[in-house]
């Protein structure tokens, strides 16, 4: 699974093992292979984290005469490498549970999760909610994917929980063919887990391995790794609600709120993924939509893969222009054509996915509001501004496009007029919030992204930033008045100065002239 933040980061474009949709075939009745379950699973992390492995139910049938072989051959091993072959799909979670209290590890079950662990007892640790906390985040799985938990009662999945493996390997839980994973490896509703120091960070990678094993049994996923680990992060991101909202404050009634993009970073302690995001995009590094694609699972061993996969998910599950065509391909088969699919799917519109998800990444951060910060492209060149034009900016909004094209080479003078309101200033909590007023220079009581909150920002699409790297909004003026130059040839896009999670308390809008300096 999935890497920690500041786990270390280095491109590395040498030596991909084979494609994971190739990696993860085979068959359910086969004797699993070692180098065919561990090619996924083996891939070095850049500080010697290894990242998240599955296999699935889903894998080719083998042919006929392939199976008499496979079972003669298994038939003929002895020992316990014969039996933990046959054994990781076949036994029950009861016959695993039973061999686990045999061995002495604490069991902790929920309604679709047996959770093992040599873990000692430790109060405060959280360890004994995961189960609670499971079951509460398979219901939200559930109604992401349709499906009727009724129907589904009786799923569970068995996870370890590992401190020491060698405990596990002697309870026969953990059979040697299982690869020799540094975060998880899932083996469809079976999965495995290196504990973890932070408990955010555990109840992570806890749920993460969850919905592998939730997708792998009873969505058959066999897609694209970018979709099997975007999913997998989106469903695992989330934050506790501490119960304080139906008046009790005991921790233990904590709730799993589902997150898929997370509103504070403390919520999230060492996930990481908007601040790699954000990294990649200040290196020139960051991939477009089309390359996280076509990302192989060999480049899942690294934060950046994860990120970029999580990010896709996130903005095409959360996106109203693009989460109904989403959505739809993801009630179809989640099959090794699911690239396709979804580019077949009514409402599908690839440009604008790819466009949006540039502007999505350039200006990522906790809580971003899809609603509030979607583009309107609708008219990309715009009509000529060729003479004074007075556009109104709405403070609760991303850039908003103006309809008006600047032409490079020109020169321009603006002048915005108007006050908006902010945000508010919370003090004490007997008092009523403040209302932060801001005209168009904005307020130096907060900057954000280097410049005073509620600032006016007039910028340009610009597909090709000389800097190198994605397409993003270069802005070309800010502030109430003064002259500037496009960047480019091409329409104005006007917004205040606010973090994109926070529109939705702003209101008013500014008035702004612009007109070409004769
Ligand atoms: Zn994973």
């Amino acid at each position: 699974m999935s890497p920690r933040a500041g786990s270390g980061f280095r491109r590395d474009a040498s030596g991909f093992p084979p494609n994971p949709v190739e990696c993860a075939g085979g068959s359910r009745h086969a004797l699993p292979r070692r180098h065919r379950l561990g090619d996924h699973g083996k891939l070095r992390g850049l500080v010697g984290l290894e990242i998240c492995s599955i296999r699935g139910l889903h894998s080719k049938p083998m042919r006929f005469w392939s199976l008499i072989v496979v079972l003669i051959v298994a038939a003929s091993l002895t020992g316990e490498r014969g039996r933990a072959a046959d054994t990781i799909d076949a036994r029950s979670v009861d016959a695993l549970t039973a061999s686990a209290r045999r061995a002495g590890l604490r069991v902790l079950e929920g309604d679709h999760l047996v959770l093992v662990t040599d873990r000692p007892a430790r109060a405060g640790d959280g360890v004994e909610d995961l189960p609670r906390i499971f079951d509460e985040a398979w219901s939200a799985w559930c109604k992401h994917y349709a499906l009727d938990p009724a129907s589904h009662e009786k799923w569970r999945a068995f996870g370890c929980l590992v401190v020491d493996r060698e405990r596990f390997r002697a309870a026969g839980l953990l059979p040697e063919k299982i690869p020799d994973f540094a975060n998880g490896h899932c083996y469809n509703h079976r999965f495995w887990m290196a504990d973890q120091s932070n408990p955010a960070y555990r109840r992570h990678l806890l749920l993460h391995e969850g919905v592998h094993a939730f997708t792998l049994t009873l969505r058959s996923l066999d897609t694209p790794p970018w979709y099997t680990e975007g999913i997998a992060e989106c469903l695992a991101t989330h934050r506790l609600d501490d119960g304080t909202t139906d008046g009790t404050t005991d921790g233990t009634k904590s709730r799993f709120v589902s997150t898929p993009l997370p509103l504070r970073a403390a919520d999230v302690e060492q996930l990481g993924r908007i601040e790699k995001i954000r990294a990649l995009r200040a290196a020139g590094e960051c991939p477009g939509l089309a390359d996280i694609f076509a990302t192989p699972g060999a480049n899942h061993r690294d934060l950046s893969a994860y990120a970029g996969s999580w990010a896709a998910v996130a903005m095409l599950s959360l996106h109203p222009r693009h989460a109904p065509a989403f959505a739809a391909a993801e009630r179809g088969p989640l099959d090794a054509a699911f690239n396709r699919r979804l580019m077949e799917t009514t409402g599908w519109d690839g440009d604008q996915a790819e466009r949006d998800f540039d502007a999505f990444t350039d200006e990522i951060d906790y809580g971003y509001d899809f609603n509030r910060s979607g583009i309107d492209w609708t008219s990309p060149s715009g009509r000529p501004l060729d003479s004074l034009q007075t556009v109104s900016v709405a403070a609760d909004r991303g850039w908003q496009n103006s309809g008006w094209s600047l032409r490079k080479g020109a020169r321009y003078s603006l002048k915005a007029t108007g006050r908006c309101t902010i945000g508010a200033l919370t003090g004490h909590a007997a008092e009523p919030p403040m209302p932060l007023e801001t005209e168009a220079n904005g307020i130096s009581l907060r900057w954000y992204r280097g410049r005073p909150l509620g600032r006016l920002l007039v910028a340009q699409w610009v597909e090709n930033p000389g800097d190198g790297g994605r397409p993003r909004c270069v802005v070309v003026a800010t502030g109430a008045e003064g002259t500037f130059t496009p960047a480019t040839d091409g329409v104005v896009f006007c917004k205040l100065n606010d973090p994109p999670g926070e529109l939705a308390d702003n209101d008013g809008q500014l008035a702004v002239a612009i007109e070409p300096v004769r």
